[in-house]
């Protein structure tokens, strides 16, 4: 593997920006990482100017979704080091995605070693504000010029990153849903792959359209047990139990989800991650056992579920301020990051 290529840019956006304003996704920094996949070897790995770039209509990849991504953060801790969460566990995930999409293998230590560098060279986009962060985006797509159902022989990798905001976290109303589906066995869904997203577009607008936020699928053969949300794991507490759907080939296993069951089997809180059938749940609720539920994601850490739509009808779960593991798994996961607390886990990296 070459060494990177950096070239600068000549006018940054930066001084246009106000920082405290910012939509998630719409603003991107200066620079990007860029590699390129031809004659069997990921090449030509450079830093560049964030710009458009060339586009041929026969992408492989604009036709049958040949194409990967992973999503990350950066953040200011209290001593303003610039730190990443857990960036190794997204790009051996992305490395698992690739395998499944028929995508070569990326090199993770040269790619960390990049992003951080990158990172580095916009690190004036890093918010230093308390809540907001760098959000990183890692995407790798097919380049073949081509017709015909195949894997490519040229990818293109690119690293950007879009300064964000506090996510404002208000808890959410969520849908059951039983006759769309999102995943099945033996198919993408543990692959962050375009394609599963491109297919919870409609019955997610149909929810929306029912006043609802968003959708919890349920499996895909009897639609009896609950799944995930959106882009975000689900977690529920019931009877003092944390309960998590096991994330097999279906469901796609969020890092946020593996830190959240990690400190709670540190605090020796239950955990049991094996099938939730949308019964138990109903149940629980009626029983008055149903305490918290709530989604897990690198964009929002913990998003509360505020009402649950099941054929017509509306759970309304226990109020935000009295659920007592979501709050307190929230707040230690912000302290790790920041650096208020010990990284017993070993989950910041510095970025040089
Ligand atoms: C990215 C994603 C998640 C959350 O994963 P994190 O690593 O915690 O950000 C959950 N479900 C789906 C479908 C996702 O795409």
């Amino acid at each position: 593997m070459s060494n990177i290529k950096i070239e600068l840019t000549k006018q940054s956006k930066l001084k246009d920006l106000d920082l405290e304003n910012i939509v998630f996704g719409r603003e991107f920094s200066d620079h990007m990482f860029i590699m390129d996949y031809y004659d069997g070897q990921w090449r030509d790995a450079r830093i560049e100017p964030f710009k458009n770039m060339e586009v041929s209509p026969a992408f492989l990849s604009l036709h049958y979704a040949q194409s990967i991504f992973e999503g990350l953060k950066a953040f200011y801790t209290q001593n303003d080091e610039i730190v990443l969460f857990r960036p190794q566990a997204n790009f051996a995930r992305l490395n698992k995605s690739a395998e499944r999409m028929c995508i070569p293998p990326i090199d993770e230590a040269f790619t960390l070693d990049a992003l951080k560098q990158l990172v580095n060279i916009d690190r004036a986009w890093v918010p230093n504000v308390k809540g907001a962060s760098l959000y990183i985006r890692p995407l790798i797509f097919a380049t073949d010029e081509f017709v015909g159902v195949k894997p490519s022989e040229t990818y293109r990798f690119v690293i950007f990153t879009c300064p964000v905001n506090k996510y404002y976290d208000a808890p959410v109303k969520v849908k059951i849903e039983e006759s769309y589906t999102r995943a099945c066995s033996g198919g993408v869904g543990y692959s962050k792959t375009a394609g599963n997203y491109a297919s919870s577009l409609y019955p997610t607008k149909l929810a929306i359209k029912e006043g609802f936020d968003q959708l919890i699928w349920t499996d895909g053969k009897e639609h009896k047990f609950i799944e995930e949300s959106g882009t975000m794991n689900l977690m529920v507490v019931i009877d003092g139990k944390l309960i998590t759907p096991i994330s097999g080939d279906t469901i796609l296993a969020g890092i946020t989800r593996d830190s959240v069951l990690k400190i709670a089997r540190d605090w020796g809180m239950p955990v049991e991650e094996r099938n939730l059938a949308v019964q138990e749940l109903l149940d629980a609720h009626a029983a008055g056992t149903l305490t918290e539920v709530f989604g897990t994601g690198t964009a929002v850490t913990i998003c509360h579920i505020i009402t649950i739509g099941y054929r017509g009808q509306l759970l309304e779960l226990p109020a935000v301020a009295g659920r007592v593991f979501s709050n307190k798994v929230n707040d230690q996961l912000a302290k790790i990051r920041l650096g208020s607390d010990v990284d017993k886990f070993d989950w910041i990296e510095k970025v040089g």
